[in-house]
C-alpha cells in the first residue's frame, strides 16, 4: 500500500517542479520521499499518514516558540479580523520598528519586507547606493537568499570576481561579487589592500547556518569590522537566521560587533512572512522616498504577519528564555556526542543558542572546505534512521538544526535514545 505521503509527492511532482516550493524540501540530498505535514503543536509534528515527529527544523528557525503557540495564534486571529492587509501604514509597524531598535540597537532605522531574500537584496542595493560603489564581498558557504548578485561562486583565481552559481544569472551581474573563504582574515586583508576603495559592502552570516553550523573566529569578525571602517565599506550582518536565535540581540550582541546594516527574517515573523533590513540612519536615508535608492512592497509590514512577529518577539523576552534554550540545545548536543562515542562513530557537534550543528567528522569544521570533508553517506544513513524513529532533522548534511522553547527534557531524552540506535546501525 502506498502511503498518503507518497501519493501527495507523486501528484505534486506533476504540478510543482520537483514537487516542492523550495528545493531542500525535496530530500534530494538524503534520498527518499519528503514528508508532507498536516499539523504541528509545540515540539511535535504530524505527517499526512498521522506519524508523529519531534521537529528539529522548526521551519528552518522561525518557530522558536514551537508550533501553534496559543498566544501567537490568538493574536493572529484577532489581527486577521481587523483586515488582512491595508497597503498603508499601521501603528503595528512602528511598534515593530521600536522593538527591533531596542533589541538590535545598531538598527537605528529599519524597513520591513516579506522575506530574508528581499531583506538582503535590498540591503545590498542600499549599500551600493550609499557608497556609489558596485563591488561586494561574500563568503563561500554562506547563503543570503536567491537574489542574482548573491547566487555567485568564486572565480578561478584567489581574487578574481565570481561566476554565477545558478543558471539564469548574467555573468555581468556575478562579476561584481567576490567570494572569499570564511574565517580567513589574511584573504580579507589582501583583498582590501588591493581593492578596498571599490568595495561597497561585505555581507556575511555572523554565525553560519547554511553550510551546517560554522562558528566565526572572533579575530575574523574584528578584522572585518576594522577593514570595513577603514575603507568606507558597509558591513552587513545577515542575521536572517541568527537574529533572535543565537541570543536575543543576535550574533552582534553575542560577539560585541556593531555592523553598519543588519538583515532579519525567520524568527522576526514567528512563522509568517516578515523580513527586515536596517542600520545606520545616514545609510538608511538613501532609501526612497527620502533618497535615490528604490525599494517597495505591496505586502510589506502586513498587519497579520507583523502581529505574529511582534507577539513572538514579546514572548522571547521572558527572563531566562535564552539561558534555557541554550542549555537545552547544549544538553542535546552532549547526549548526541556521547551516543556516537559509545558506538565508536567519528562525530562532532556544537551549538550556539538554539541553533546546532551535527558533523560526521572528528572536529567541528570552521570553513566550507572543512565542512566538505564530513562523511555525507554516514549522515544520510543517520538521517533516515532518525526519521524512522520519529526525529525530524534537516534533510541534508549541510543544514543547521533548531531547538524551540517547546522542546521538553523528555523530547531531548527520546532524541538521544533514537540517536544511540542510529549510530549503532552505521
Ligand atoms: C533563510 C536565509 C535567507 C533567506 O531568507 P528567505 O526568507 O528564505 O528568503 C537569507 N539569509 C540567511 C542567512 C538565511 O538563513
Amino acid at each position: 500500500m502506498t502511503s498518503r505521503n507518497q501519493q501527495l509527492f507523486e501528484k505534486s511532482q506533476q504540478l510543482i517542479p520537483g514537487g516542492v516550493n523550495s528545493p531542500v524540501r525535496a530530500f534530494r540530498s538524503v534520498g527518499g520521499t519528503p514528508i508532507f505535514f498536516k499539523k504541528g503543536l509545540g515540539s511535535k509534528l504530524w505527517d499526512a499518514d498521522g506519524k508523529e515527529y519531534i521537529d528539529y527544523i522548526n521551519s528552518w528557525g522561525p518557530m522558536i516558540l514551537g508550533h501553534a503557540h496559543p498566544e501567537v495564534v490568538a493574536a493572529v486571529q484577532q489581527a486577521a479580523a481587523n483586515s488582512l492587509s491595508f497597503g498603508a501604514p499601521t501603528g503595528l509597524e512602528l511598534e515593530m520598528a521600536e522593538l527591533i531598535n531596542q533589541l538590535v540597537p545598531s538598527m537605528e532605522q529599519v524597513r520591513l519586507v516579506s522575506s530574508g531574500t528581499e531583506a538582503t537584496m535590498s540591503a545590498i542595493r542600499v549599500a551600493r547606493g550609499f557608497t556609489k560603489r558596485n563591488k561586494i564581498i561574500k563568503f563561500e558557504g554562506c547563503y543570503h537568499g536567491h537574489a542574482d548578485a548573491l547566487l555567485v561562486k568564486a572565480g578561478s583565481g584567489l581574487l578574481t570576481f565570481g561566476e554565477p552559481s545558478s543558471a539564469g544569472v548574467p555573468p555581468e551581474v556575478a562579476a561584481h561579487t567576490l567570494t572569499l573563504n570564511y574565517n580567513n582574515s589574511q584573504m580579507l586583508k589582501d583583498t582590501f589592500a588591493s581593492m578596498g576603495e571599490e568595495i561597497a559592502c561585505v555581507i556575511l552570516e555572523p554565525v553560519v547556518g547554511n553550510m551546517n553550523l560554522i562558528v566565526p573566529h572572533r579575530e575574523f569578525l574584528t578584522t572585518l569590522r576594522e577593514l570595513c571602517s577603514q575603507h568606507g565599506t558597509v558591513l552587513i550582518f545577515d542575521e536572517v537566521m541568527t537574529g533572535f536565535r543565537v541570543a536575543l540581540g543576535g550574533a552582534q550582541a553575542l560577539y560585541g560587533i556593531r555592523p553598519d546594516m543588519t538583515t532579519l527574517g525567520k524568527v522576526i515573523g514567528g512563522g509568517l512572512p516578515v523580513g527586515a533590513f536596517g542600520g545606520r540612519k545616514d545609510i538608511m536615508s538613501v532609501l526612497a522616498p527620502l533618497g535615490p535608492v528604490y525599494q517597495a512592497g505591496t505586502l510589506s509590514g502586513n498587519p497579520v504577519a507583523v502581529t505574529a512577529g511582534l507577539t513572538t518577539l514579546k514572548l522571547i523576552q521572558a527572563p531566562g528564555f535564552y539561558e534555557a534554550l541554550t542549555a537545552k540545545t547544549a544538553q542535546l548536543m552532549d547526549g548526541m556526542k556521547q551516543a556516537a562515542h559509545k558506538a565508536g562513530v567519528t562525530f562532532s557537534a556544537q551549538s550556539v543558542g538554539g541553533m546546532f550543528g551535527l558533523y560526521f567528522s572528528a572536529s567541528n569544521p570552521t570553513s566550507y572546505a572543512d565542512m566538505m570533508q564530513a562523511d555525507k553517506n554516514a549522515f544520510n544513513h543517520f538521517f533516515h534512521s532518525m526519521l524512522n524513529s520519529g526525529i525530524y532533522l534537516g534533510p541534508s548534511a549541510f543544514e543547521a538544526g533548531f531547538v524551540s522553547s517547546a522542546h521538553t527534557d523528555a523530547d531531548v531524552a527520546q532524541t538521544i535514545q533514537a540517536a544511540e540506535q542510529a549510530f549503532a546501525s552505521l
